[in-house]
C-alpha cells in the first residue's frame, strides 16, 4: 500500500523483498479486516476506536487508534473497488463477522465488524495490492535481502541488500525508505509465524541507533494447533465456536461473563493457561478444545436466546482453510470433532516507533528521523497499545501504509539525496564474511532452538523476574556463542540460505534480548505483558511507552558487547482525540 501510494504521488518507487512478494506472511491472514461499515448491524468508528484502546489496555496512542478506526472504512471500500473478492451478504454488501473484543456501544455486545474473504482475507489483500503495484509500474527487487541501513548527516541515505541468487551486495540510495518487514514470532518455539519472520527490519535499524518501542508487548494468540502453533482464526469463535476444558466445561463463561469466548486475546490466552495449570487441560495435558461442531454451537446459540443456527455446510463455506489445516495436519475433522489447541506466539505490538504518518521517531519528544518510515507489524504507531485486537493488523497495514506512501511522496519532492558515506558496505560486509567463514561448534539451528525454548518457558504468557533473568543470562551466552563459536556449512555465494539464516538468527537474538529487558523493566501487568510478581495494572507509573536503545557509540558489529538503555518517558498520545472522546483508563472486563 505504501509503494502504491508513493508511486501514485509521483515518486519513483522500488520494493525490495527477501521473499517473492506474494509469499509475504500477510498471505496467511485468515479471519478478516475490521471496519465499522455497519453492514449487518449498527456500528461506528468511535466504537471501533474505543474497543481498540480498551483492547490495548489503554496504552494505545488514542490519536492513532482514532485514525485507524476512521480510515478503516475508506480503506476497505478502496480495496473492494480495486477488486478484492470479499464475501457478500444477501443484499450484496461486504459480509462481516464477529471477532474478539469488537463490540457495539462501548462494550455492550459483540458486533459484526470483520470484513472477510472466506478465511483467506490476507491472501486476497496481498494479491490485490500486488496487482495494483504492477499496474502502476512499481519496480520489484524480489529475493533481495536487506541487511543494513545507511545513516549519514543525521538522515537516512538508503539500505544495503544481498541478492540471494548471486550473493552480491547492492547499495540502494533513496531519499525516503520505508520498512514493512513484518514480525518476529520465530523467537518462540510455538508460533503461528513462518520461518521468514525473524525481525530483520527492527534489528537492522536498532543496530544503527534507532530505538525500539514497547518490545515487552508480544501477543500470544489463544488458538494455535496443539504443538504446531499453526493458527486457527478467531473467526472460528466469531462463527460460534467455543473453548472447552478437560471437564467438558465452557470455561470462558467464568473469565469473561459478558462476551465469553470473544474476549480479547490476552484475556483468552491467560484463561487457557490457567485452566491447564489447574489441571483442567484435556486428559490433564497442556491443551484445550476449540469446538465448532454444529451440535455444540447450536446448543450454546439456543441457550443465549439467539435465533441463528449453523450447519456443517456453513462451516465448510466460511472456514475452508481451517478445515483443511486440521484435516491435513491433525487428522481431525472440525465439522465432526473438536480441535486441540494451545496459545501460540503471534504478533508484535512493539517495534520501530512512528507517528501517524509512518515517520520514524527517535525519542519521547517525537523527533522525526528524516527519510525513514515504517509501517505494518514491524512498526509501532501504537494504535494497538499493550494488546492488538483481531482484524486490526490488516487495517493497520493498509491505513498506515497508505499514510506512509503519501508522506514519502511529499517528502521526496523537496528532499535531496543524502550523500553516501565512504564505503557504506564495509561493516556489514565484514559481518557477513565472519558468518560465512564460521567453522566452530554451533550450527544456527542449535542456538535458535535454545533461544526458542527459554523464551517459550520464561518470557511468554506469564512472566516473573527470576525466570526472565535466567533467560537473559541464557540469551547473552547464546550471543557469545553466535559471535565466537558459530558454524555454518555453505561458504558459497549463490543462494546461500545457510548464511542468511545465520544472519537472521542474529536478528532473532536482538529481538529476544530487547523483549526480555523491556519485560523485566515493566513492573506491572498490562495487556499481553502479564507479571506474576506484579499482577496489577499500574496507571500511576506505567501509562507510558518503553523505548529501548543501544548506548550511543556502540558499534553495529561485532555485536558481543552491547549496552542497552531503557527510557519510559514517552507518554500515551491523546492529541487528536477530542476531550469528550478520550477513553479514560478503567478496569478492563469483558
Ligand atoms: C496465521 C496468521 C493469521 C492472521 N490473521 C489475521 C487476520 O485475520 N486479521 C488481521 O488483521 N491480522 C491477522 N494476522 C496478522 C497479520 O497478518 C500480520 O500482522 C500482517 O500481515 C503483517 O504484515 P506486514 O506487511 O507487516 O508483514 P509481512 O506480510 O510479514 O511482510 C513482510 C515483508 O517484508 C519482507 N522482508 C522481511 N525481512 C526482509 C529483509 N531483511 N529484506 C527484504 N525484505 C524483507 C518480506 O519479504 C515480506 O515481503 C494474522 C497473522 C498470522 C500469522
Amino acid at each position: 500500500m505504501a509503494a502504491l501510494y508513493a508511486t501514485k504521488g509521483g515518486a519513483k518507487t522500488a520494493v525490495i523483498s527477501k521473499l517473492y512478494p506474494t509469499r509475504s506472511h500477510t498471505g496467511t491472514a485468515q479471519g478478516g479486516i475490521g471496519a465499522a461499515l455497519g453492514n449487518l448491524e449498527p456500528d461506528s468508528p468511535l466504537w471501533h476506536a474505543y474497543d481498540t484502546v480498551k483492547g490495548g489496555d489503554y496504552l494505545a496512542d488514542q490519536n492513532a487508534a482514532k485514525v485507524l478506526a476512521e480510515n478503516a472504512i475508506e480503506a476497505v471500500i478502496e480495496l473492494e473497488h480495486m477488486g478484492l473478492p470479499f464475501d457478500r451478504t444477501d443484499e450484496g454488501k461486504i459480509s462481516q463477522r464477529r471477532f474478539g473484543g469488537h463490540t457495539s456501544n462501548f462494550g455492550e455486545k459483540p458486533v459484526r465488524r470483520a470484513c472477510h474473504a472466506a478465511d483467506r482475507t490476507g491472501h486476497m489483500i496481498l494479491q490485490t495490492l500486488y496487482q495494483q503495484c504492477i499496474k502502476h509500474d512499481v519496480k520489484f527487487f524480489d529475493e533481495f535481502h536487506v541487511i543494513d541501513i545507511i545513516r549519514n548527516q543525521g538522515a537516512v541515505a538508503g539500505v544495503v541488500a544481498v541478492e540471494l541468487g548471486t550473493g552480491e551486495l547492492h547499495v540502494f540510495q533513496s531519499k525516503a525508505t520505508l520498512f514493512a518487514t513484518g514480525g518476529w514470532g520465530r523467537v518462540w518455539s510455538v508460533t503461528s509465524n513462518a520461518h521468514s519472520l525473524t525481525g530483520d527490519g527492527a534489528a537492522v535499524v536498532y543496530r544503527r541507533g534507532i530505538p525500539l518501542q514497547d518490545m515487552e508487548f508480544y501477543q500470544f494468540h489463544p488458538t494455535g494447533i496443539y504443538k504446531m502453533g499453526i493458527l486457527i482464526t478467531e473467526g472460528v469463535r466469531g462463527e460460534g465456536g467455543v473453548l472447552i476444558n478437560g471437564r467438558g466445561e465452557r470455561f470462558m463463561e467464568k473469565y469473561a461473563p459478558n462476551i465469553k469466548d470473544l474476549a480479547s486475546r490476552d484475556v483468552v490466552s491467560r484463561s487457557i493457561f490457567l485452566e491447564i495449570r489447574d489441571g483442567r487441560g484435556i486428559k490433564g495435558k497442556d491443551y484445550v478444545y476449540l469446538d465448532v461442531t454444529p451440535d455444540t454451537v447450536n446448543r450454546y446459540l439456543a441457550e443465549a436466546g439467539e435465533s441463528r443456527r449453523i450447519t456443517g455446510e456453513d462451516i465448510e463455506k466460511k472456514l475452508p482453510d481451517i478445515l483443511d489445516f486440521c484435516r491435513t495436519y491433525l487428522g481431525v475433522d472440525p465439522v465432526k470433532e473438536p480441535m486441540p489447541i494451545q496459545p501460540t506466539a503471534h504478533y508484535a505490538m512493539g517495534g520501530i516507533p512512528t507517528n501517524i504518518n509512518a515517520e520514524v521517531v527517535m525519542d519521547e519528544n517525537w523527533t522525526v528521523l528524516p527519510g525513514l518510515y515504517a509501517a505494518g507489524e514491524v512498526a509501532c504507531v501504537s494504535c494497538h497499545g499493550a494488546n492488538r485486537l483481531g482484524t486490526n493488523s490488516l487495517v493497520d497495514l493498509v491505513v498506515f501504509g497508505r499514510r506512509g506512501g503519501i508522506a514519502m511522496a511529499d517528502y521526496v519532492k523537496h528532499a535531496d539525496y543524502v550523500p553516501l558515506p565512504a564505503n557504506p558496505t564495509a561493516d556489514i560486509e565484514a559481518e557477513m564474511n565472519r558468518i560465512r567463514n564460521s567453522k566452530r561448534q554451533n550450527p544456527p539451528r542449535r542456538l535458535r532452538q535454545m533461544m526458542q525454548k527459554t523464551m517459550m518457558e520464561n518470557v511468554s504468557v506469564f512472566r516473573e523476574e527470576k525466570p526472565m533473568q535466567q533467560s537473559l543470562d541464557i540469551l547473552r551466552g547464546l550471543r557469545e556463542r553466535y559471535i565466537n563459536d558459530l558454524s555454518i556449512d555453505d561458504r558459497g555465494f549463490k543462494f546461500n540460505t545457510d548464511l542468511l539464516e545465520a544472519w537472521e538468527l542474529g536478528c532473532l537474538l536482538d529481538m529476544a534480548e530487547t523483549t526480555t529487558l523491556s519485560a523485566l523493566n515493566r513492573t506491572e501487568s498490562r495487556g499481553g505483558h502479564s507479571r506474576e510478581d506484579f499482577k496489577a495494572r499500574d496507571d500511576q507509573n506505567w501509562l507510558v511507552h518503553t523505548l529501548i536503545s543501544r548506548e550511543e557509540g556502540t558499534p553495529a558489529y561485532p555485536t558481543s558487547q552491547i549496552t542497552h538503555t531503557l527510557n519510559t518517558a514517552k507518554k500515551v498520545d491523546m492529541s487528536l482525540a477530542a476531550e469528550d472522546e478520550r477513553f479514560v483508563p478503567k478496569v478492563r472486563t469483558y
